[in-house]
């Protein structure tokens, strides 16, 4: 479990909660509306949190998710000019939100196969319960993208994949229709913006709650970090589409593969992991820095 033994002491706000990679605030004033949400620089991978942390790590995915936010057409979690501001140490590396009642289902939408989507597809024909065709390899796209959710697992616990028909029992008909339909919009519009700046959206995983002062269940509002490479995944339309790579690199990542390609040469995944060299830390910055910079068109 994460170390919660030394969380920054944020003035105006009480910790509650660090996952391996962000940790939460409520206001130290006892309200429930609001909740800080800061993005730390830490990089987890094989679910270790891994040392050290990449500098500039969390600024840049909370930029980047704030940049996805304007452009999605659905109410999200982002509070308002009467929450609450960020405290300075934190500015570029956190958001007031709304606090939500959070459905427990990780909505995850694939356009390409792979990962560990690929892996259950291989052994079954199916993932989530969707049947797809025969003969499909590592990376390939698909015709229209699915939406395979999983159980949001309690603190500590993996989150399990689950077919549609469980995700009706967990939060009823309604619920679960308005995930998938939501999902699907801001994926396929999401991979159409990104296709415009040269970068494939292959899979992403999003978060829904709902608003317990407005609205009813049904009445989605996304939270958590969006469209991040934390929380997705992005190749390099260039290298992907190009019949003369090999298939790693057609299907290099912005995201952590840098330290996972390490790790994975590195160590055995037994005990603790080793500490990323310097180099490994600047590439995975860099890495990440650029699928900002392509999407945003800012530096
Ligand atoms: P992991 O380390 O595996 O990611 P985690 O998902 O529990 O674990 P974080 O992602 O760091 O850890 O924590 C963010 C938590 O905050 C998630 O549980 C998410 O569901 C929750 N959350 C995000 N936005 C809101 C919101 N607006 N209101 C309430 N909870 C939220
Ligand atoms: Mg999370």
């Amino acid at each position: 479990m994460t170390d919660l033994s030394s969380p920054q002491q944020l003035a105006g706000w009480k910790h509650v909660y660090s996952g391996k990679v962000r940790d939460l605030y409520v206001p130290a004033d006892g309200s429930d509306a609001h909740l800080l949400v800061v993005a730390s620089n830490r990089v987890s991978a094989f679910d270790h949190v891994l040392e050290p942390p990449i500098p500039g790590k969390g600024a840049l995915l909370t930029a980047l998710s704030n940049w996805w936010f304007e452009r999605i057409d659905l109410p999200n979690h982002l509070a308002g000019e009467d929450a609450p501001g960020v405290p300075e140490e934190v500015a570029d590396r956190a958001v007031v939100t709304r606090r939500l009642e959070m459905h427990p289902i990780e909505c995850v939408v694939r356009g390409a196969l792979t990962g560990s989507g690929f892996a259950e597809y291989q052994r079954t024909g199916a993932v989530c319960g969707i049947e797809l065709p025969a003969g499909l390899e590592d990376g390939d796209l698909l015709e229209t993208p699915i939406y395979t959710p999983a159980y949001k697992a309690p603190l500590g616990e993996h989150d399990e994949n689950i077919t549609y028909e469980q995700s009706v029992e967990l939060v009823g008909a309604d619920v679960a229709a308005a995930l998938r339909e939501a999902s699907l919009r801001i994926f396929t519009a999401a991979r159409d913006l990104a296709a415009e700046r040269g970068v494939v959206l292959a899979d992403t995983k999003f978060e829904f709650g709902r608003d317990p002062r407005s609205g009813g269940p049904a009445d989605l509002v996304l939270a958590d970090e969006v469209l991040t490479s934390d929380s997705s995944r992005y190749w390099d339309a260039a290298a992907y589409f190009d019949e003369q790579n090999s298939r790693a690199d057609r299907l290099a990542s912005f995201d952590k593969q840098i330290v996972r390609n390490w790790l994975s040469a590195n160590w055995d995944r037994t005990g603790e992991p080793p500490v990323l060299p310097d180099e490994i830390v600047a590439q995975t910055y860099d890495r990440y820095a650029e699928l900002y910079e392509r999407l945003t068109a800012r530096s």
